[in-house]
């Protein structure tokens, strides 16, 4: 049953798209619906893809007033059907219709699939006593908000031309990055597993401007891009940084792997035969994100990485860490920028 007036209702959508960043934006539609609607518990649900399988994460969940029994408590914290059985999530992933499924002690769950851009993303999964229509007509509705909102907050992040992560919101993701790793529980937990900046720029790439025309040096750009797609994993952050210059935040990788993954992306390019031109090769210079205080720092050493890569014959991948530690780079120049932030 609805539990709001038209005023509380308006100001609901006024918080909804006054929010920018994603997480606050699912938090802020599962709290809005809470207080709208009647339920015990609504959860936000993110599809994870992990190459040959999916999964699913709770990203946010709200548990209402309502009286909720320990059963119920406890059956919220196990997770979702489908997470259970790869199969029944795969036949969910192209289904746009609502689902109504009985719980297992009272009362229904009902789940909403998140259109992302161009695929379901997620759940909006409502657990509830029962089904009223106009409970769900309203989550339905704010669902709605919620993606048109997603698509221009999405246009605002992203590059035109490759629809990757634009220059600006690769500001603030560093800023996170760096945050995040001078943090208590990175440091203890994911010593192993750190992030990893690279830059990542074509190489000759204004040979091909100047034989073939700009157009077809755009379509080089693009072709690029979907072979980062193809080849990060959905985890891994890839920006369009500059002109045919990229970065890819390598998220929470074993320590060993950072090359062999460049690499792989490396010898990808070199491979891909590009319409009318032929082959095109790519240098790649990274850093392991730990211990920076400024973004302008890691962009630096990157960059003295790939500069190394590009001095030294192209079509590599140089880490800034290797090249330090046998006395290629003096860490006096790498850190010259680099003051006490936190
Ligand atoms: P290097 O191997 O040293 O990286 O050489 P390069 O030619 O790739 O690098 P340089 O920085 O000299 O040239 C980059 C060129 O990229 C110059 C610029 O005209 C072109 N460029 C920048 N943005 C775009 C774009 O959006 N589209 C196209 N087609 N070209 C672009
Ligand atoms: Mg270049
Ligand atoms: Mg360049």
């Amino acid at each position: 049953m609805l539990k709001t007036n038209p005023y509380q209702l308006l100001q609901s959508v006024v918080n909804l798209t006054s929010t920018r960043d994603l997480f606050a934006l699912e938090t802020c539609l599962i709290t809005t619906l809470q207080e709208i609607i009647s339920a015990y518990s609504i959860t936000f649900y993110e599809i994870e893809d992990r190459n040959d399988y999916h999964a699913l994460n709770a990203v946010v969940r709200v548990n209402t007033q309502n009286p909720v029994d320990g059963a119920v408590q406890e059956e919220n914290q196990l997770p979702l059907v489908m997470e259970q059985d790869a199969s029944i999530l795969n036949s969910y992933l192209t289904n746009t219709q609502v689902v109504v499924k009985s719980r297992q002690h009272s009362g229904v769950s009902v789940i909403h699939p998140v259109q992302g851009i161009n695929k379901i993303t997620g759940f909006l999964v409502i657990d509830c006593e029962s089904l009223v229509q106009k409970d769900q007509d309203m989550a339905a509705g704010f669902m709605r908000i919620y993606y048109n909102w997603l698509q221009l907050i999405n246009d605002n992040e992203r590059d035109t031309l490759t629809g990757l992560l634009n220059r600006k919101t690769f500001d603030a993701q560093i800023e996170k990055t760096l945050i995040a790793a001078h943090s208590e529980k990175k440091r203890s937990d994911d010593i192993d597993h750190p992030d990893y900046l690279a830059i990542l720029d074509i190489d000759h790439f204004k040979k091909i401007n100047d034989k073939f025309g700009h157009l077809y040096g755009d379509e080089v750009l693009l072709l690029f891009a979907n072979v980062m797609r193809q080849t990060f994993r959905d985890r891994d952050q890839l920006f369009r940084y500059g002109g045919e210059e990229f970065v890819v935040i390598l998220k929470n990788i074993p320590s060993d792997m950072a090359m062999t993954v460049l690499e792989r992306f490396r010898k990808k390019v070199e491979s891909q035969i590009f319409p009318q031109i032929g082959n095109v090769t790519v240098s790649i210079g990274y850093v392991t994100i730990a211990g920076q205080n400024l973004p302008s720092t890691v962009i630096e050493q990157a960059d003295h990485a790939l500069y190394h890569a590009k001095e030294h014959g192209r079509n590599q991948v140089c880490s800034f860490d290797t090249l330090q530690a046998e006395g290629e780079i003096c860490p006096e120049v790498a850190y010259s920028n680099d003051i006490e932030m936190f």
